[in-house]
C-alpha cells in the first residue's frame, strides 16, 4: 500500500483536515494543510502532507536529532523531549510541511498516521477524502484508475528529492521540477507565479 496525492482532485471540503485533527495522537491539531493554488484567480485548493523524503532534509538540519525515520521510511514528528523549537526543519523542508506549534513548543507534522498505517489501516485523511485527492492503496490500482501517473521525484535546482509519497502528475512525466523563483512576483509582473514544470519521461 502506498500514499498518492492528486491536487487537481481537491475540492477544498476540509474533510481531511477535520479528520486529521480528530486523531488522539495529534492533540486536536491537524497535520494536513490546505493551501490555495492561486487565491487571487481561483478557488482551487491543494492538500499538503509530508512527502516522507527518502533523505529527509528536516531530520538532517535538526540540531537535536529529534526527527526520526522508521525502517519503512516514514519520517516522524519531532520527539517532544528532544525538540528545542528552533524551526530549522520548518525553514529547510522543500515542501513547506513542518509547523512549529508554540503552545506545545514543539514541531509537529504529518507522520502518515503511523499508528494506523503500521497496522494495515489507511491514514485518516485518505479514509474521508470524497474526491480521491488523497488515495492510499496499491500502485497498480491507481495507475489503472487514473489518467495521471504517480511520480516521487522532485527537482529543486540542482537538488533531486525522492519521496515515499507520490504525486499524481500528467502522463509521460518522470519528475516534477519546482523553480521556487518562478513563484515570486517580479517587478514586470507582480502577480507572477508559474506552475511547477513537469519533466518529460
Ligand atoms: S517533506 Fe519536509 S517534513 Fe516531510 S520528510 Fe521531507 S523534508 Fe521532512
Ligand atoms: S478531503 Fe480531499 S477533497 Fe476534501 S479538502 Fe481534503 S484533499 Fe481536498
Amino acid at each position: 500500500m502506498e500514499f498518492f496525492v492528486d491536487p487537481s482532485r481537491c475540492i477544498g471540503c476540509q474533510a481531511c483536515a477535520q479528520a486529521c485533527a480528530e486523531c488522539d495522537s495529534h492533540r486536536g491539531i491537524s497535520m494536513i494543510h490546505l493551501d490555495f493554488v492561486d487565491r487571487s484567480s481561483s478557488p482551487q485548493t491543494t492538500p499538503t502532507v509530508c512527502m516522507h523524503c527518502d533523505d529527509p532534509t528536516c531530520a538532517r538540519v535538526c540540531p537535536a536529532d529529534a526527527i526520526k525515520q522508521t525502517a519503512e521510511g516514514v519520517v516522524q514528528s519531532a520527539l517532544k523531549p528532544r525538540c528545542v523549537g528552533c524551526s530549522n526543519c520548518v525553514l529547510a523542508c522543500p515542501f513547506g510541511v513542518p509547523r512549529y506549534i508554540p503552545a506545545l513548543d514543539q514541531m509537529m507534522k504529518c507522520d502518515m498516521c503511523y499508528d494506523r498505517t503500521s497496522a494495515g489501516l489507511k491514514p485518516m485523511c485518505a479514509t474521508v477524502c470524497p474526491s480521491g485527492a488523497l488515495y492510499y492503496g496499491s500502485r497498480e490500482t491507481i495507475v489503472q484508475m487514473r489518467r495521471e501517473q504517480p511520480t516521487n521525484t522532485f527537482v529543486f535546482g540542482r537538488r533531486v528529492v525522492t519521496t515515499k509519497v507520490s504525486l499524481m502528475v500528467s502522463a509521460n512525466t518522470s519528475a516534477l521540477e519546482v523553480d521556487i523563483a518562478s513563484f515570486l512576483p517580479s517587478p514586470e509582473d507582480p502577480s507572477a507565479g508559474n506552475n511547477p514544470q513537469q519533466v518529460a519521461a
